[in-house]
C-alpha cells in the first residue's frame, strides 16, 4: 500500500485508508469476469460476492439484508431519501439540523434548518415546536455524529419525538458507522446512510439502509439493479470492499485505544496552549475526532505548517476545502 514516508495521516474523517487485508482480497478478485446480473457462472460468482457484502452489513447492523440498497456513497444515499420525500404525501417537508454534511444541507431549504446549541447538538425543544405546527408528517435528517467535531446527536430521543408525531427520520452515519456500534433494532431509525471509504473500504461505494423500501424512489431510471431503486451496473469491487471492511471492524477498530490517544493529544495541547478551544469536549463525541481552535492561527496556516511537519489534518469536510469562509459547523 502506498503511503508517504515520514508522514502521519490523521485525516480519517475525510477518507480512511483501504485496509490491507481488504486490499489483498480485492487484488485476488480483480479481473474476475462477469456482471452480477448475468445468469452464467461468471455472473453468479460475482453476484454471490456482492450478496455476501449485503449479508455482512445486515448482520453488523442487525437488519435484514433486503433492507440494504447499495449506492455510490452517503452523498447519493442522502439525496435518494430526501428527493423521495420532497413534496410527497408521506412526508411533504424535509427538515435537517443546521450542522449536517453538505450532502444533506444543500438539498434542504434553509428555512427548514433546525437550530443546534453551542456544542452543535440539535435543539429538541425547537424540533418539538416545529413538529407541533405541522399538519402533515415531515422527514428529519439528523446525522449520527458530526464529521468536523465528532459530536454525537441524541438520536434515540429525536427518533422517539419524530415517531410520536408520525414523522420519519434519516440519519447520516457516514462518520459514526464502525466507530460506534449501531444496532438498527435499538435505535429505531427509518433510514441510515454510510460510505465504505470512511471505514477501510474503497471510495465510491456506500449504502442506504431502510426500514421500509416502499417510500424510496430511484434518482433516475435504468435497469432493475438494487430492486429497481438504484439502476446501473453495480460498483462490484467497491461493494465487496465494503462487506470485507465491515467484517474486519471488530478486530481493526479499537475505540478505547483511539479515544485515549485523542485525549492525550488534547491534554498536551491545553498544557501547551491553555487558550486553545476544544469543541464539544464536554459532550459525547466520536473517539477518533478532535476539533480545535488556536487563537491567532488561521486554519489554513495550521494545515500547511502541519503538512510540512508531516501531519495530515483538515479544517472542515473535504468537500468544502478550498473555501475561505468559516465552516457552517
Ligand atoms: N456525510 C458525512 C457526515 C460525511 O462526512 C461525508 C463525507 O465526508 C458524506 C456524507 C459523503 O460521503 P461520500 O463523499 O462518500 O458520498
Amino acid at each position: 500500500m502506498r503511503s508517504l514516508t515520514n508522514h502521519t495521516y490523521l485525516d480519517y474523517n475525510a477518507s480512511s485508508p483501504v485496509l490491507t487485508k481488504v486490499a489483498d482480497e480485492l487484488y485476488n478478485l480483480f479481473g474476475s469476469e462477469g456482471n452480477p446480473s448475468s445468469v452464467h457462472a461468471s455472473g453468479r460468482f460475482i453476484r454471490s460476492a456482492l450478496e455476501e457484502s449485503r449479508e455482512q452489513l445486515g448482520r453488523y447492523l442487525n437488519t435484514h439484508p433486503s433492507n440494504i440498497i447499495f449506492t455510490s456513497g452517503a452523498t447519493e444515499a442522502n439525496a435518494m431519501v430526501i428527493k423521495s420525500f420532497m413534496g410527497s404525501k408521506r412526508a411533504s417537508k424535509v427538515y435537517c439540523s443546521s450542522v449536517e454534511h453538505p450532502s444533506v444541507l444543500n438539498n434542504v431549504p434553509k428555512s427548514n434548518f433546525v437550530p443546534v446549541d453551542s456544542n452543535g447538538i440539535i435543539d429538541l425543544i425547537a424540533l418539538e415546536n416545529i413538529l407541533d405546527k405541522q399538519t402533515d408528517p415531515i422527514l428529519l435528517c439528523l446525522m449520527f455524529a458530526n464529521n468536523e467535531t465528532g459530536v454525537i446527536q441524541p438520536i434515540k430521543k429525536a427518533s422517539e419525538l419524530i415517531h410520536e408525531h408520525g414523522s420519519l427520520i434519516l440519519s447520516d452515519t457516514a462518520q459514526a458507522f464502525g466507530r460506534l456500534k449501531i444496532d438498527l433494532e435499538k435505535v429505531n431509525l427509518d433510514f441510515i446512510t454510510l460510505s465504505a471509504h470512511k471505514f477501510g473500504g474503497l471510495p465510491g461505494a456506500g449504502a442506504l439502509v431502510v426500514a421500509d423500501k416502499k417510500y424510496i424512489e430511484p434518482l433516475y431510471f435504468g435497469g432493475g439493479q438494487e430492486n429497481y431503486k438504484r439502476p446501473g451496473s453495480e460498483n462490484v469491487y467497491g461493494i465487496i470492499s465494503l462487506g470485507k471492511a465491515v467484517r474486519e471492524l471488530p478486530t481493526y477498530y479499537n475505540s478505547l485505544k483511539v479515544e485515549k490517544l485523542r485525549n492525550k493529544f488534547e491534554n498536551a495541547l491545553i498544557t501547551y496552549r491553555p487558550d486553545s478551544i476544544i469543541f464539544g469536549s464536554d459532550v459525547d463525541r466520536l473517539p477518533n475526532t478532535t476539533c480545535v481552535a488556536l487563537k491567532g492561527a488561521s486554519s489554513e496556516s495550521q494545515i500547511i505548517k502541519l503538512d510540512l511537519a508531516g501531519y495530515a489534518i483538515s479544517a472542515g469536510s473535504a468537500c468544502s476545502s478550498g473555501k475561505i469562509t468559516a465552516s457552517h459547523v
